[in-house]
């Protein structure tokens, strides 16, 4: 009998490790990177060919290593990080489990240039699949340079297994962003295929956010603050109005590092609970600050998840500090709709945990009986309950007008607009708009239907059986012209016009890329657009659905919302164009609509299948119980 067990070669134990560790090119820039950063480089450029494919380089100006550690750091559990165990629960570096650079050998070949600080001469180091081809010195600067040349090239199971380029290089970018994110006082430069897609100065992380996601985001979040024995939190949550339905962005850190936390993702979402649509998610960027002693990182390879000591404790104090930083901003309404189980009139669900204890049904709706008809009476709510009802119905409505972001160019955002001054309007306001305008995209007026009233160019009120329907006029206009918008551009039956005088747009070098890959997309769209070189393009032709808005602001705006979801085209890109064509094409407060295209605009709206939020989750239909008015009168 021959025995048969033997240890396996290093190579082949390596490239086993590799496959927990290094599964596509975005894997190996997270390691390469957080090396850096636990070298003390104060900048990182990050060089990669074929969305890194053929090349990964990093070069930090960290403190390099010396000829033997340049040889050590590929052996495998290799690390100058941890000596024992116990280093283990006092973590301050992002690696401590030595195996990367010694996993990424095993399935490339590695070009390595170091050389430590204050020294003369540095060392150049190759290695083809874990086998050492040669070491000399060299003269190189301080720091470290390493190529990943080939990934997989050994390895052709696993090469089979990268998606087409544009799928690696979001993920790429995904990662570059979570990386970014957690090292905001270091200056990172990303170069894919010689174009720079980013570079990023050293900040803070609001100035970080803003360089990564674009100005806009500015005034899409607010800070958040907490400090116990226990944690530190810190960072920025999104206002409830610009929560997203796709590709929203939701980060944690603890102590320095990434990570994935479903049980704080709850928790947080549960702070967004009755003020968002149910299909669309706030976006959040958190710092924890913990003692390391109080969390496992080691309980994956890729540390991605880590496992906290007080999770449930924790839990309570994100709460409480998202749910003030929201009360702060008056994000908070007492109230919000409910769309399911009513497609065409929504009906009113309360919220449900009264801030005084009092637990109320959440299925119980005070203003119908079980058969879905209007009742005189509050039901079972006591009096309290339903006191703190009415004074929600006027906070509802003070928000409604607070909501002035969805209306560019609307100067009455300031306006009151409560129960009462609706209510006032809707006596003395008997009179016709009079003024008649020319027809208005997406509504057509050769229907007509009875009894509507528009407030201040931006409600239009509406009786319904419940009591009265209050519609944001711009918000319905939205919806309707976003059905009408991506069918058409679904089916390319878009109609291409002609630009008169046309017009030039200069991008950013990231926009650069993101616009040059939907070119193609564009063009059966009704676009006409060609490259001049130096980031500038110029735009001969648009859709004529668009109307006579700003082309240039139309085409940044698809690039945007595009670059949010990893430029992937097909029906996502149609959506992108339908909601940017329908929000420039929206009528704002500036128009004076009349009755029967507001009239049309309502039965344009209630022909829709989901007509209670715009495309972006935003409430388009509010409703005044018949109990309210008769309170009132
Ligand atoms: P770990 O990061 O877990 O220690 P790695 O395999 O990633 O394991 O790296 C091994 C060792 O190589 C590190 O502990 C560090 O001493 C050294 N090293 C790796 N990258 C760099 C770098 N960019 N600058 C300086 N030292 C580095
Ligand atoms: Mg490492």
């Amino acid at each position: 009998m021959s025995d048969i067990i033997r240890l396996l070669p290093d190579s082949v134990a390596n490239q086993i490790a590799a496959g927990e560790v290094i599964q596509r090119p975005a894997s190996v820039i997270k390691e390469l990177v957080e090396n850096a950063v636990d070298a003390g480089a104060s900048s990182i450029s990050i060089i990669i060919k074929d969305a890194g494919r053929t090349l990964i380089q990093v070069v930090d100006n960290g403190s390099g290593m010396s000829d033997t550690d340049a040889r050590m750091a590929f052996e495998r559990h290799a690390t100058s990080k941890i000596k024992n165990a116990d280093d283990l629960f006092a973590l301050r570096t992002m690696g401590f489990r030595g195996e990367a650079l010694a996993s990424i050998a095993a399935i490339a070949q590695i070009d390595l240039r170091t050389m430590l600080r204050g020294a003369s001469l540095g060392t150049r180091l190759l290695i083809n699949g874990s086998k050492v081809e040669s070491q000399e010195p060299e003269a190189c600067v301080a720091g470290t340079n390493i190529m990943v040349k080939n990934l997989f090239f050994n390895v052709p199971a696993r090469r089979k297994f990268l998606k087409k380029d544009s799928v690696e290089m979001s993920n790429i970018m995904r990662e570059f962003e979570r990386l970014a994110l957690v090292n905001t006082e270091i200056e990172f430069t990303l170069i894919h295929n010689d174009v720079t897609v980013q570079q990023l100065r050293r900040g803070n992380l609001k100035q970080r956010i803003v360089e990564l996601f674009g100005k806009g985001i500015d005034k899409q979040i607010i800070p958040i603050n907490a400090e116990v024995s226990f944690v530190k939190l810190s960072g920025f949550v999104s206002l409830p109005e610009h929560a997203r339905r796709r590709n929203s962005l939701q980060y944690f850190f603890v102590n320095g590092r990434n990570m994935r936390h479903p049980y704080f993702h709850k928790a947080v979402v549960s702070c967004y609970e009755h003020l968002i649509a149910p299909d669309v998610q706030p976006n959040y960027f958190i710092n924890f600050e913990v003692d390391p002693a109080t969390i496992d990182v080691n309980i994956h390879p890729t540390k991605h998840e880590i496992k906290f000591e007080d999770e449930k404790v924790i839990w309570q104090v994100l709460v409480a500090a998202i749910r003030e930083a929201l009360g702060k901003f008056n994000a908070v309404p007492g109230i919000d709709f409910d769309t399911e189980g009513s497609p065409e009139i929504p009906t009113f669900a309360p919220n449900v945990r009264g801030e005084h204890g009092i637990d109320i049904d959440p299925k119980y709706n005070p203003f119908t009986n079980e058969r879905g008809h209007q009742s005189s009476k509050p039901g079972s709510m006591g009096r309290n309950d339903h006191h703190k009802l009415v004074q929600d119905w006027e906070k509802l409505y003070q928000n409604f007008s607070a909501n002035g972001e969805s209306q560019p160019g609307n100067t009455a955002g300031s306006e009151e607009f409560t129960v009462d001054s609706v209510l006032n309007q809707v006596s003395s306001e008997i009179d016709t708009m009079g003024d008649k305008f020319d027809a208005i995209p997406g509504i057509d007026t050769a229907m007509t239907t009875t009894g509507v009233l528009q407030i201040a160019n931006r409600y239009i009120l509406a009786p319904c059986s419940e009591g009265v329907m209050v519609i944001d006029r711009r918000r319905a206009h939205i919806r309707v012209l976003y059905e009408r918008f991506l069918s058409l551009a679904r089916e390319h039956r878009l109609s291409s016009q002609h630009i008169l005088f046309p017009e030039t747009i200069t991008l950013s070098p990231a926009d650069n890329v993101v616009l040059t890959s939907l070119c193609p997309t564009l063009t059966p769209l009704g676009f006409e657009l060609s490259y001049q070189g130096n980031n500038k393009w110029s735009i001969y032709s648009a859709p004529a659905e668009l109307g006579n808005v700003n082309v240039a602001e139309s085409i940044l705006s698809i690039i945007a919302l595009a670059g949010e979801t990893g430029n992937e085209p097909g029906d996502k890109l149609y959506e992108q164009l339908a909601l940017s064509m329908a929000r420039t094409a929206a009528t704002n407060s500036h128009y004076n609509m009349s009755d029967i295209e507001a009239e049309q605009l309502l039965s344009d709206l209630f022909s829709l299948s989901t007509p209670t939020y715009t495309p972006d989750g935003m409430t388009i239909i509010a409703t005044i119980p018949l109990e309210e008015l008769s309170r009132r009168l």
